[in-house]
């Protein structure tokens, strides 16, 4: 078997890796995500898919797709710029485009492509990347890619923000990126006063809404929405689709002038194969029950108020969240491995997130409910937390 030549140096970084508790693997689920999963042959009540409408294992969904598949095969065969562009991609560029309120929207495989491919695209030497300290890895990959210089902010502070705006002046063009809702926080970006700072500092701005789309704003049109952003105010925007849609993939919405950019620049939109059609198909079926099933949200809100009203009484440290992300901080990554396992002897899955994920000394678990979910298993949860937290 071949070997690295470097392949001592390897194993003893993993064996450092496994002796700080920060040694990751996949586990294996059998059958459909959501609430109820089997993983690695066990049964688990689930608290961490960002399945947050419980969209992925919709039949509404499944039909999209097999019809999709029926219509036009597996793979796409190509990339977009060639003929893997199928009708499906099409009708969900347009789709999106009416549901964002913004021109033109162009899609991507998968949203690290999206954010590499954005920010890469629309930046150049001498510009200047602009970007909150807890912002998901791919948008800082992004920019680091890209040949402009980059700069980070602490985290949703406005004023520490404006302070670097003000200090570059000097940049040709600058983009200030943020998460809409902070993927491991819950928490959400101050999105109206980026915006009125980028209008002074005549500056874009990119949000990454991933986990904002389809669960903010009465309609789910995300971060925007739920500021009530105007339409002539509005930021790049970039969502996903495997998260609250249920599919995979993900896109960008701007105007056109960004759009046309991207098409001829985002290299992780040129050099790679356009997702399969059917996966389009099945987004389409997705945006339509994110329209018009509110009770999702509705339902979704007050699951999120349970559990917070819950574990505010059991005396937890919750994080200013209002969102479907509920983070519960250990600190000591050792410890939060021996929260999440006895969380599983009971039968719960919560996601143990564990450095470089998060900032050091802020071990967690990352609980995140679904629509899906019930009240009598938030409290089944609560009682468990109850157990093994509070002792
Ligand atoms: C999940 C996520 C991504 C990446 O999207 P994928 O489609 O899973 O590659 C990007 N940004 C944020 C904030 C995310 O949570």
């Amino acid at each position: 078997m071949a070997s690295v030549p470097w392949s001592t140096q390897l194993a003893n970084n993993l064996a450092e890796r496994k002796a700080a508790g920060r040694y990751r693997k996949p586990r294996i689920r059998l059958g459909e995500q959501g609430v109820d999963v089997v993983v690695d042959g066990k049964k688990y009540l689930s608290f961490c898919s960002n399945d947050y409408l419980g969209l992925a294992e919709h039949p509404a969904l499944k039909k999209a797709f097999i019809d999709g598949v029926e219509q036009e095969g597996v793979g796409s065969g190509a990339a977009h710029l060639l003929t893997g562009h199928s009708r499906y991609h099409q009708q969900l560029e347009e789709a999106l485009a009416d549901f964002t309120g913004q021109q033109r929207v162009l899609l991507f495989s998968s949203g690290y492509q999206a954010n590499m491919g954005i920010i890469d695209g629309l930046m150049a030497r001498g510009d200047l990347i602009i970007q909150d300290k807890l912002n998901h890895a791919s948008l800082l990959d992004g920019g680091r890619l890209s040949a402009a210089n980059q700069l980070r902010y602490r985290h949703a502070d406005i004023t520490a923000l404006a302070m670097r705006l003000q200090q570059s002046e000097q940049a040709n063009n600058r983009l200030v990126v943020s998460d809409g809702v902070f993927s491991m926080d819950g928490d959400l970006a101050p999105l109206p006063e980026i915006m009125s700072l980028a209008k002074t500092y005549n500056t874009a701005v990119l949000i990454d809404d991933a986990h904002g789309f389809g669960v903010l704003g009465v309609k789910g049109r995300g971060s925007a929405e739920h500021f009530q952003i105007k339409q002539t105010n509005l930021p790049i925007e970039m969502g996903t689709f495997g998260k609250a849609f249920g599919t995979a993939g993900a896109f960008v919405a701007a105007d056109e002038v960004v759009i046309e950019t991207l098409i001829q620049q985002a290299r992780t939109y040129v050099y790679t194969t356009a997702q399969p059609p059917a996966i389009a198909a099945a987004t389409l079926a997705s945006l339509k029950l994110v329209q018009d099933e509110n009770w999702r949200r509705e339902k979704l809100t007050a699951l999120i108020q349970q559990f917070r009203t819950g574990a505010k009484d059991l005396g937890l440290a919750l994080m200013p969240s209002m969102t479907a992300i509920q983070p519960i901080v250990i600190g000591d990554e050792k410890q939060a491995i021996k929260i999440g396992q006895a969380l599983e002897d009971k039968g719960l899955l919560v996601g143990v997130i564990r450095p470089p994920t998060v900032p050091e000394g802020s071990a967690r678990l990352r609980i995140t409910l679904s629509a899906n979910h019930n009240e009598q298993q938030v409290t089944q949860l609560l009682n468990a937390l109850a157990v093994v937290c509070v002792a």
